[in-house]
């Protein structure tokens, strides 16, 4: 079973609240929450909601309810996730390039810490030895197949410290006498083969034999969702089988107990995001026929930034006939959502759905063009509710001082 929000629901959204507007789905995040931990269910494991994926303060407080931990990657985030009433047992931190004073405003609240890179995990036990707790990110080079080569934690990344400083960190982590709890990996987005995960948790074992006190191996994230009807989603339940087996193997060959941690993202929240635009214009040229919608990269930039695909339907026009558009936006700048994209016919005034729209979303939009972001509605329980209201004019000059 996957769980939709109608087209019907969706053309009283729009209606009701204006476009362009994101709608999120309650119930199916926690579907696919429900999915991950019947998949786990033979592991010891923790789920930790990566919140760059989808920020909204609501959502926050639905993956407390429906029992998810947080993952987050600024101090912004930790905030807004103790401000959703998560505890700071349950937020891990894994911040990327930040300064010091950061990494200890982390410290300072109480979340678990994940430090990225030598020098900070020098300072860090320099400063607080065995006191605090932290993980490690490592960087495991992985190769499909393969030893300890590079592939997907590809070798010019800037995450992580290389399993090939291990001898370094072992030596920072004698000297100061620091306290590592847990060990970690996130090589990439939309991994489908499930034996990345698994060649990356043979390499963590390996590692774990150095480190003494080690509570946790984070395999990360990067599961990958369907986007296209035929499209492949990770197999979470062969994966959680695999990982269920290596950790009973390892466990019968070293007598050591580990949680397993996640950190899903686009897997919790993508596919129940729905963003629904109208068709302001449809222009003939001799090349093609554009369908231009009150809309642009400044909402929505993942096909622009990372040539994504999202699936759109005219939810307005169901049984219009079928043509071939190019669907772009209002920004004044190459500002291409789909090409070539059969649609029913667009009539001006039509509403467009983007599908997958939940993650990366309205957490990448702008005021590009001095545009003004969209409004967030939940649908929860059937009910509708807005839960940010869409840019007024104002909001354009917020911040800005006028000395002229
Ligand atoms: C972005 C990110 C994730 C989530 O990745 P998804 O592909 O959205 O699941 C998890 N962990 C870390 C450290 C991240 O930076």
């Amino acid at each position: 079973m996957s769980l939709k929000l109608s087209t019907k629901q969706l053309i009283s959204i729009a209606n009701e609240f204006g476009t362009p507007v994101y709608v999120y789905h309650a119930e199916k995040i926690e579907e696919q929450f429900k999915k991950l931990k019947e998949a786990f269910k033979n592991s010891n494991s923790k789920f930790f909601y990566a919140c760059k994926a989808l920020t909204n303060i609501n959502i926050l407080k639905w993956m407390k309810q429906i029992g998810a931990s947080l993952d987050c990657v600024s101090i912004n985030e930790v905030m807004l996730g103790l401000r959703a009433g998560f505890e700071p047992k349950d937020i891990l931190f894994t911040p990327n390039c930040v300064d010091f004073e950061e990494i200890e405003a982390g410290k300072n609240l109480g979340v678990n810490l994940n430090i990225d890179n030598i020098s900070i995990l020098e300072q860090f036990g320099n400063r607080y030895a065995h006191s605090y707790p932290v993980c490690i990110r490592l960087n495991p080079h992985i190769m499909a197949g393969g030893n300890y080569k590079i592939s997907t934690g590809h070798v010019d990344s800037k995450f992580g410290i290389s399993i090939h400083q291990l001898r370094h960190i072992e030596r920072i982590v004698k000297t100061t006498n620091l306290n590592v709890t847990g060990l970690h990996m996130h090589t990439g987005s939309e991994i489908k083969d499930v034996n990345v995960f698994i060649e990356g948790l043979e390499v963590m074992f390996e590692i774990a034999r150095h480190f003494q006190n080690l509570e946790f191996i984070d395999l990360g994230s990067g599961f990958k969702v369907p986007y296209q009807h035929d499209d492949p989603e990770t197999d979470v339940n062969q994966l959680g089988a695999k990982v269920a087996e290596a950790f009973a193997a390892y466990e019968k060959e070293t007598g050591r107990k580990l949680q397993i941690w996640f950190e899903p993202g686009k897997y919790l929240v993508s596919e129940a995001g729905y963003f629904v635009v109208k068709a302001n214009v449809v222009k003939q040229t001799t090349a093609t026929v554009f369908a231009g919608v009150n809309s642009g990269f400044n909402h929505l930039i993942r096909p622009m930034f990372y040539e994504a695909f999202h699936r759109i339907e005219n939810i307005t026009n169901p049984k219009g006939a079928e043509r071939i558009y190019t669907v772009v936006g209002n920004i004044c700048e190459t500002d291409t959502f789909a090409w070539d994209r059969k649609l029913n016919e667009v009539r001006e005034g039509d509403f467009l759905v983007f599908f997958n729209a939940g993650a990366y979303g309205f957490e990448m939009s702008s005021n590009f063009n001095s545009r003004l972001k969209p409004a967030e509605v939940l649908v929860k329980d059937g009910e509708p509710k807005l839960i940010r209201k869409p840019d007024v004019f104002e909001d354009l000059l917020r911040n800005q001082i006028e000395v002229l």
